[in-house]
């Protein structure tokens, strides 16, 4: 069987430095990957060498069905700086024409028509004409979401796509990005510290913990010994605590 991506012994990190030591994991098409786990343990890292922003110290990736690298849409995690960019929506979106073209800044009729039918499938059609920087953490979200489609019709990388939003627009933005991946067939791979949602929409968990990982089925992972650990906790997410010893929580 082939995949879409086949992670194998793959160790990365900064400067010799690993931080994801000799893990091997794999996505099929269309998988909704949940990557959970405590703050340092390397998420970002290894989204960051799945994207090739970061090179692999030693294992390797192995993308199959036609997937190229350059085709992946990204939604980075937000920093402050993002969103004050001065950009209108619509040229934020069509933005996410460029990894696909290299170097040319031209966009053809068919970007703007990619554009336009992911501003309308986000729902932001309303307020393409706005600046970016005026408009709400959710609307934010939405806008970087067509941006990422715009790259790719196959695979999303998602790191903490509902960081920082209230619980009616977290439902929401979880709402979308389930039906991306159930009616667009579009394989999801998606950061998160929020353990419930992961667990209701998720397919599959790569728990990652310093250098050690569990990968598999949602139900596979419920049955595992961090799981319980972590469902005895009030606040159901994957925080750091969750590992320490009982005097830190
Ligand atoms: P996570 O996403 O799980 O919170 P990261 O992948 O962001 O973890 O970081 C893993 C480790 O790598 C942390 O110890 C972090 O300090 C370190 N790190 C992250 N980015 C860099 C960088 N650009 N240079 C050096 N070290 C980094």
């Amino acid at each position: 069987m082939s995949y879409l991506i086949e992670c194998k012994n793959l160790t990365a990190g900064y400067e010799g430095m690993p931080v994801v030591k000799d893990l091997s994991f794999n996505v099929s098409a269309g998988d909704y990957l949940c990557i959970v786990g405590e703050n340092g343990s390397g998420k970002s890292t290894l989204m960051k060498t799945i994207l090739g922003l970061r090179s692999a110290l030693s294992g390797e990736i192995i993308f199959g069905d036609g997937l190229k690298q350059t085709e992946i849409g990204y939604l980075p995690q937000q920093t402050a700086a993002q969103k004050d960019f001065p950009a209108t929506v619509r040229e934020v979106v069509l933005s996410g024409c460029l990894g696909r073209k290299g170097l040319s800044p031209f966009y053809s009729k068919a970007d703007k028509k990619l554009c336009e039918d992911n501003i309308e499938l986000l729902g932001i059609t309303g307020i393409a004409h706005r600046s970016y920087r005026n408009l709400s953490g959710g609307q934010q979200q939405r806008v970087l979401l067509a941006r990422a489609l715009c790259a790719t019709g196959k695979l999303l990388l998602l790191d903490e796509p509902v960081s920082g939003l209230d619980p009616m627009v977290t439902a929401e933005m979880y709402e979308i990005i389930s039906r991306l991946n159930r009616e667009q067939g579009i394989t999801i791979i998606m950061i998160s510290h929020d353990l419930q949602g992961a667990l209701k929409y998720g397919t599959k968990i790569l728990h990652m913990e310093s250098g050690a990982y569990f990968f598999g089925t949602t139900a596979e992972y419920r049955s595992t010994d961090i799981f319980h650990a972590m469902s005895t906790c009030d606040c159901h997410c994957t925080c750091d605590h969750h590992t320490g010893s009982k005097e830190a929580r």
